[in-house]
């Protein structure tokens, strides 16, 4: 039995239940990741560049034909990026000292702890239990923080599309996973370069293999701990940094880092929502009723502010009461204190 297969099966089997059951979004709290998870390994060692993957990955989640077909090969020459009608693409590398040129295929990596499920407050990206980070079109406001505040530059927005564009990313085919099907580019790609099955099954895979051919691998898993882990990990015998991946990331989850910066804007993040939605309807009804949206944003906002500014004041009032309080209670029990010590000397003086 192929491992492909045997991991695949493996993965089948645990995610009907994973996905049969209660899956749970991670939202926008900090989150360890889920231990069960699935995933996918590629292996640049051994990708040839046929983009079967990209090709897949159209057919299943019936995007739009790209303009140069996927069997024309020339377009590795450049350098791509997802966009709203590529899910993933696999870019070519010439790097230093290398006889061939590397592939290397590109997607959301369904991180542990998602920069872009964190910046999304209506929740429209959610990491489940099953390690994939999916969308949730029908409540995105189109505000497009999911797009900044990845730190793959993954997410894409329908830009072209006039009417309910919504941002365009990799979902691990997600779906195809709760029918206990592969995600279609490891379904498709005749190198087993991708590898689908349990996150900790293929962190072991890939150990195994950098063990095995230490001249072939470099001694570093692509995805283990950069930005708290992700669920799509790399192997490869070139630096990182030559086949496009960065590499300054840091093991610090993204919510982690932007959360003290949020804490400090609290009016900010209160008034977020409000004002977003707000542009998101004067973005889509150019008339009377985005008017009416905009009013009511406005003069929602202006309450929240009203509500957030009295709340303070209440606070810092309740809070120089105690203060008051706490000091008056010093300086009483001083005296008092000073009065007993006083007494205690007059007694020793009179008994002398
Ligand atoms: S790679 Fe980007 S889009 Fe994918 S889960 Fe991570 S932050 Fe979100
Ligand atoms: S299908 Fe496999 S070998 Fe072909 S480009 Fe995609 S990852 Fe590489």
């Amino acid at each position: 039995m192929k491992r492909r297969t045997f991991l695949s099966l493996l993965g089948a089997a645990g995610t009907s239940t994973l996905v049969g059951g209660n899956a749970q979004a991670a939202g926008n709290h900090h989150f360890e990741g889920y231990p069960d998870s699935f995933g996918v390994l590629f292996d640049s060692t051994q990708c040839i560049g046929c983009r079967k993957c990209e090709a897949a990955c159209n057919e299943v989640n019936e995007l739009p034909q790209p303009e140069v077909p996927f069997d024309d090969l020339s377009v590795l020459e450049t350098q791509r990026r997802t966009d709203a009608a590529s899910y993933t693409v696999v870019n070519k590398y010439h790097p230093e000292d290398a006889a061939d040129p590397v592939y290397r295929k590109m997607q959301c990596n369904h991180c542990q702890e998602p920069a872009c499920a964190s910046a999304c407050f209506v929740k429209a990206l959610k990491k489940t239990e099953t390690g994939a980070v999916i969308y949730d079109e029908s409540v995105c406001v189109g505000c497009r923080y999911c797009m900044i505040a990845c730190p793959f530059n993954i997410p894409a927005y329908e830009y072209n599309k006039a009417l309910d564009p919504a941002v365009m990313k990799c979902t691990m085919c997600y779906p195809r996973l709760q029918e206990g099907k592969l995600p279609g580019c490891v379904k498709a790609c005749p190198k087993e370069a991708l590898v689908f099955g349990k996150r900790e099954t293929l962190l072991k895979l890939a150990r195994l293999k950098i063990q095995k051919f230490p001249q072939r691998y470099l001694d570093h898993i692509y995805g283990e701990n950069e930005m708290g882990g992700t669920n799509w990990l790399y192997i490869t015998g070139t630096p990182y940094e030559q086949i496009g991946m960065r590499e300054d990331l840091g093991t610090t989850p993204a919510p982690k880092l932007t959360s003290g910066a949020l804490a400090a804007v609290p009016m900010v993040v209160g008034l977020w929502p409000v004002l977003l939605g707000g542009l998101y309807y004067m973005n889509k009804r150019r008339d009377k009723a985005a008017q009416r949206a905009k009013e009511e944003a406005v003069s929602e906002a202006v309450s929240v502010t009203q509500n957030e500014a009295q709340a303070t004041l209440k606070q810092a009032k309740e809070k120089a009461e105690e203060e008051k309080q706490a000091a008056i209670k010093r300086e009483v029990q001083k005296a008092l204190d000073e009065a007993a010590k006083q007494q205690s000397a007059d007694n020793d003086d009179e008994e002398a």
